[in-house]
């Protein structure tokens, strides 16, 4: 008798696996220097003060039990302060919820907020995270570009003139994964007003907003309107094994988002969301150290961003990397980025082609680099290698 093979659903029908993670395998060579990934220096991340924590926490036994779906009280707590801090208004804890990473709450919220077919409008190049997410809902997804000043809001503006009407908004504010920039003060309100005038949800996606490097970056677009669903995350000022993500959103929205999360996961972890707590409630040590994160990582930009001025000059316009985790690069001499990346790797760098990022097509003159993981003298050895590579390409 023949074996029949069951099926798998069709949402997975067109789901592609994120090209950025199949390049890191291909990557991972020791002689390579790796500017493609999108992690934060794990040098960095407080190994000690978490032991410390987890010491504190494990001498109560009931940390090891399961906890709230929203989370652990005392977590919610020490959020609901630092957000009320951050958004002007008293947050009541009711609009915090916890998540398994803020890429948990892009993907309960897909489901809380999106019909099969709904429209979602997100941000070319995208955050390929909440691209998957989008996608594997079932939603009708359309771009609007980005300049210097973050999402251009005028082009979502010409769309709901013409009659779109998205359920969700997508938005990257600070430091945007992958393009670098930063939403302008100006833009934000307007995209709230959008928000309130057109009734849809706004996601801002904010895991990047404390790594500014010179100065914070303007208040959360959250602030100007209660459309508004904020998500952060402790991966970038802590580490990303703690899986300490969360959402400010209205009741109602945390309540559904309730229910979907008992369904995928009962309920988080009790002892990280604890060691959360304590780290993030101990301010003076946590200012001192994502002071010293900022400084490492800012000093890793600029040489990554002055290295590329000096050796490529005005072959390639680069963001300024005023913070979080990546520049942006486009050649403006035609270079292919994807033709480049095999070029590249045998001269030992690696970096995303631009195209990786694309909500369709586009990008192929772009690439993201990654500037957290290498120090200043590795990441201008990187520039140089890629010189020699970019080189070697125009002559061939
Ligand atoms: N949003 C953006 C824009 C990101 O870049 C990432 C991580 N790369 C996430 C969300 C998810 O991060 P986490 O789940 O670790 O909080």
């Amino acid at each position: 008798m023949s074996t029949l093979t069951p099926p798998l659903s069709q949402r997975l029908d067109g789901l592609r696996s994120s090209a950025i993670r199949d390049l890191l395998k291909l990557t991972a060579r020791p002689d390579i220097i790796g500017l493609a990934g999108g992690l934060p220096d794990e040098e960095l991340m407080p190994r000690d003060r978490i032991a410390l924590a987890a010491e504190s926490a494990l001498a109560d036994r009931s940390r090891l039990q399961y906890t709230e779906s929203a989370g652990w009280g005392p977590l919610r707590e020490v959020l609901a302060a630092r957000e009320s801090a951050r958004l002007g208004r008293t947050v009541p804890l009711a609009e915090v919820f916890v998540t398994h990473g803020s890429q948990q709450a892009l993907s309960l919220l897909a489901e809380v907020l999106l019909d099969p077919g709904a429209l979602v409008i997100v941000e070319d190049p995208a955050y390929v995270g909440a691209l998957q997410v989008f996608r594997a809902a079932g939603a009708r997804i359309v771009a609007v570009p980005l300049d210097t000043e973050g999402m251009r809001v005028d082009a979502l503006a010409d769309l709901l003139a013409a009659g779109e009407r998205p359920a969700v908004v997508h938005t990257v504010s600070n430091f945007h994964n992958p393009r670098g920039v930063t939403l302008s003060a100006a833009r934000r309100r307007e995209l709230a007003n959008l928000a309130e005038r057109h009734g849809f949800w706004v996601i801002e996606d904010d895991p990047y907003g404390e790594l500014w490097f010179d100065r914070p970056a303007p208040a959360p677009v959250a602030t100007y309107s209660p459309n508004v669903i904020r998500l952060s995350s402790a991966s970038k000022i802590l580490a990303p094994s703690l899986r300490a993500g969360w959402m400010v959103a209205p009741d109602a929205v945390c309540r559904g988002v309730e229910l979907l999360k008992q369904g995928a996961d009962l309920c988080g972890s009790a002892l990280t969301q604890q060691i959360t707590a304590d780290l993030l409630a101990d301010e003076s040590w946590l200012s001192g150290h994502v002071d010293k994160v900022r400084g490492m990582y800012g000093e890793r930009a600029q040489a990554l961003v002055g290295a590329l001025r000096e050796r490529f000059g005005d072959r390639v316009v680069s963001t300024d990397a005023a913070g979080g985790m990546f520049v942006w690069v486009d050649f403006t001499d035609g270079t292919d980025t994807a033709a480049l990346l095999p070029r590249a790797v045998d001269h030992g760098v690696a970096f995303v082609p631009g195209s990786a990022f694309a909500v369709s097509d586009g990008y192929r003159g772009s690439m993201r680099l990654c500037f957290t993981t290498s120090e200043a003298a590795t990441l201008r050895e990187a520039v140089e290698r890629l010189a020699r590579a970019a080189a070697q390409s125009t002559q061939s």
